[in-house]
């Protein structure tokens, strides 16, 4: 395998080289507890961490998840030791379960995440805005995936809709049951390019990953119905080279919404509302009807719809908790700075220039 093919740099090779020229680099592609599969330049491996990443690792989060790059020791054609994990340009992470509120990564460097909503009945502006959250944070561009497209009688409705809440993310409409329903999509697999997917069960994402592959590597709901161990036996986090060149990830963690997403993130993936924010005539301005509100104008006039607000501070509110719990000073700089930022924005605002 080219390694460049699966993303691979030349930074990456350098920093390996830097660090451990005795080493070889290679992907994850499948994590499970404590054993790897990796992909190397001339062969798959199966792999265990080091006995030093494990002990020195003090926190869990840094040890290999599917995307990881790593430093590997080769030991015999099949089987190395991963002895360090290189740098991640993203991350997605889960809140771990259980009282403390820690981040558990799941898939590690994606560029782009397919977020997949369908057409039949699954169709959810609110969700979509909870996924493109989630993809802010993670550090990846997002694309909004209309599946299901043969099932919907006004596929251009949806498409402008889910439009009006997507930002910066490109939003297409396809379909599974032909060759032709992906080409809206294809453009976007490129060489070197990880791609994950990202939506809620039943949407499709098994379906368009077989058809992506020209595989049947995963089992779809079909399948899976009669098989007595479930679904959740049968299926795993897994890194596909692409016949083309990049890659696909399909995580079964990252179905659930229980992805870790901060206030930041939240604020980016509404930065229309983030930007009102600032524009309001009180510095701590609540929103809930202090004159000269720039969020109470917005709602009055329908420049904001009451549903997108009602869903930014759900998420917003969510973000603020779990980030309190993880980190009570890391929340309390947060707020502070964030009050700075708003001020200083209003300042701007106030400033003769703009008046
Ligand atoms: P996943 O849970 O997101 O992986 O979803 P699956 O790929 O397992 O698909 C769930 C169901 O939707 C299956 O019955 C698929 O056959 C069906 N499905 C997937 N894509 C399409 C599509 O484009 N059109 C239609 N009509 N059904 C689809
Ligand atoms: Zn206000």
């Amino acid at each position: 395998m080219n390694l460049e093919r699966l993303g691979a740099t030349a930074e990456l090779r350098a920093s390996l080289l830097r660090i451990a020229p005795d080493l070889t680099l290679a992907r994850v592609t499948v994590s499970h507890r404590d054993r790897y599969r990796l992909i190397a330049d001339s062969f798959d491996l199966d792999a265990e961490p080091s006995g030093a990443l494990w002990y020195n690792t003090a926190a869990r989060a840094a040890m290999p998840v599917v995307g990881d790059w790593v430093a590997a020791r080769v030991v015999n054609p099949e089987q190395a030791i991963v002895e360090a994990v290189l740098p991640r340009r993203t991350l997605f992470a889960r809140r771990a379960p259980g009282r403390r509120e820690d981040q558990q990564p799941i898939a590690a460097n994606i560029d782009l995440v397919f977020l997949v909503c369908g057409l039949d009945g699954d169709f959810n502006l609110r969700r979509l805005e909870r996924y493109l959250t989630l993809a802010v944070e993670s550090g990846a561009d997002a694309v909004v995936v209309l599946n299901k497209s043969d099932l919907c009688g006004d596929v251009a409705g949806r498409l402008a809709e889910a439009a009006t809440v997507a930002g910066a993310a490109p939003v297409v409409a396809v379909h599974t049951r032909s060759a032709a329903g992906l080409d809206p999509l294809r453009r976007y697999l490129a060489d070197g390019r990880t791609v994950a997917l990202l939506g809620s069960s039943g949407v499709g994402k098994s379906s368009l990953v077989n058809c992506l592959t020209g595989e049947d590597r995963l089992r779809t709901a079909e399948v899976r119905a009669s098989d007595s161990r479930g679904r959740h036996t049968t299926t795993h986090r897994e890194l596909i080279p692409l016949p083309g060149g990049g890659a696909l990830i399909d995580t079964p963690g990252m179905r659930e919404l229980q992805l870790w997403a901060g206030e930041d993130a939240v604020d980016r993936a509404f930065d229309e509302i983030a930007g009102l924010a600032t524009e309001c005539r009180y510095r701590d301005c609540a929103h809930t009807g202090e004159p000269g509100c720039a969020v109470e104008n917005a709602l009055g006039s329908g420049a904001l719809t009451p549903e997108r607000w009602e869903s930014y501070r759900k998420l917003r509110g969510e973000a603020q908790r779990h980030e309190a719990l993880a980190d009570p000073l890391l929340a309390l700089e947060r707020k502070r700075k964030w009050k700075q930022m708003h001020k200083a924005a209003r300042d701007i605002y106030k400033s003769p220039k703009h008046r």
